[in-house]
C-alpha cells in the first residue's frame, strides 16, 4: 500500500508551521511542508529539522492553477493521492494598510476563497478514501454578520451551490468597487466576507464528498486568536495551540460518525 501522506498549504510560518509540526509528531506518513516562496519554505523545513522533526517541502503557490496542478500530479505519482489536506494559506490586509477597498476586496477574496476552492477543485479528484480536508476559516465569518436577510436564510439553510457562491464572491467585489456594498448587507471587513463564503462553501463540500461513500470527510474550523504576523502578534494563543484544532480534524479516525461538515472552535462543533 501507498505510504499516506498529508499537505498544509501556506506552512512556511504561522498557524500553518505549527499544523506541519503537529503532525510530524502525530500522522503516520510524510507530512508536507508547502510554501510560495522556495526560500521561506527550505528555512522552515530546516528549523523543523533542527527540532528532530522530518518535513517533506513542495512548492505551492494557492493563486496559481498550474502550481496547484504541479502538487497534484506529483502526489499522484507518488502516493496515488491524498489523504489529508489542510487548506491554511490565507491572507488580511492591516487595518493601517492605504490600499484602495476595491483592491483589498478584490485580493482578499481572490486567495481566501477562489485560490482554497481552486486548491480543493484540483485536489479532490486525488482524494483517497478517508481523507481529511480541513478549511482554515474564522469566527471573523460567522453568518450573523451578515445582515442581509435573505442571504443569510439562504446561506443557514444551506441552498447555495458552489458556482452560485463564487458569484457571491464575485458580486462581493464588484459590489464594492461600485462602492455600494455598504447597503447590501455584507458583513463589514473583506476578511469576514472571504471567510463567510469560506465556511458556506465547506458545508457544501463536506456533503458532496459524503455523496461519494469513502469515509471522506472536511470541515472547517478557526483557530482561535493566535499570535501571528497576520495577528501583528496580538493574538493570544501560541501557533501550536491554534494549531491544535486543525491537527485533531486532520486526524480524525476512520469512519468517524461527527463532526462531517461542521465549523470547529477549539475542538468542539460551534454555531456559525
Ligand atoms: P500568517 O500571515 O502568519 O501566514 C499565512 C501563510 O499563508 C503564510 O505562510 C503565507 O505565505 C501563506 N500564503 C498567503 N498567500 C498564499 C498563497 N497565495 N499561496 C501559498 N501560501 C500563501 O497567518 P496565520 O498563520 O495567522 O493564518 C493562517 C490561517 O489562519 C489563515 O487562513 C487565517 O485567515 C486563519 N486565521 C488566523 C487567525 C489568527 O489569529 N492568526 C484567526 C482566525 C483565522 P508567505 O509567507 O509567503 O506570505
Amino acid at each position: 500500500m501507498a505510504r499516506r501522506v498529508a499537505v498544509v498549504t501556506g506552512s512556511n510560518k504561522g498557524i500553518g508551521l505549527g499544523v506541519v509540526r503537529g503532525l510530524c509528531k502525530q500522522f503516520d506518513g510524510d507530512v508536507y511542508l508547502t510554501a510560495r516562496d522556495e526560500k521561506r519554505g527550505t528555512d522552515a523545513v530546516a528549523e523543523l529539522q533542527r527540532e528532530g522533526l522530518s518535513p517533506k517541502f513542495h512548492l505551492l503557490d494557492i493563486s496559481d492553477h498550474a502550481s496547484i496542478e504541479r502538487l497534484r500530479d506529483f502526489l499522484k505519482q507518488q502516493y496515488g493521492g491524498l489523504d489529508v489536506l489542510v487548506n491554511n494559506a490565507g491572507i488580511a490586509y492591516k487595518n493601517s494598510s492605504t490600499a484602495s477597498a476595491a483592491e483589498q476586496a478584490e485580493n482578499t477574496m481572490a486567495v481566501n476563497f477562489f485560490a482554497n476552492l481552486n486548491v480543493c477543485k484540483t485536489m479532490f479528484d486525488i482524494l483517497k478514501p478517508h481523507a481529511r480536508v480541513v478549511n482554515v476559516s474564522s469566527v471573523a465569518g460567522l453568518l450573523q454578520r451578515l445582515s442581509n436577510p435573505e442571504m443569510k436564510k439562504k446561506i443557514a439553510s444551506n441552498e447555495y451551490n458552489i458556482p452560485q457562491l463564487e458569484q457571491i464572491a464575485k458580486q462581493y467585489v464588484e459590489d464594492v468597487k461600485a462602492g455600494v456594498h455598504a447597503e447590501k448587507g455584507y458583513p463589514k471587513s473583506h476578511y469576514s466576507m472571504t471567510k463567510l463564503l469560506l465556511t458556506a462553501l465547506s458545508r457544501v463540500q463536506a456533503r458532496e464528498l459524503q455523496n461519494r461513500n469513502q469515509d471522506i470527510v472536511l470541515n472547517a474550523c478557526c483557530p482561535g486568536y493566535v499570535s501571528t504576523d497576520m495577528s501583528s502578534h496580538g493574538g493570544t494563543k501560541t501557533i501550536d495551540e491554534g494549531a491544535d484544532t486543525l491537527i485533531y480534524l486532520a486526524l480524525l479516525p476512520p469512519n468517524v460518525n461527527s463532526p462531517i461538515g461542521e465549523f470547529v472552535e477549539n475542538r468542539k462543533i460551534s454555531d456559525w
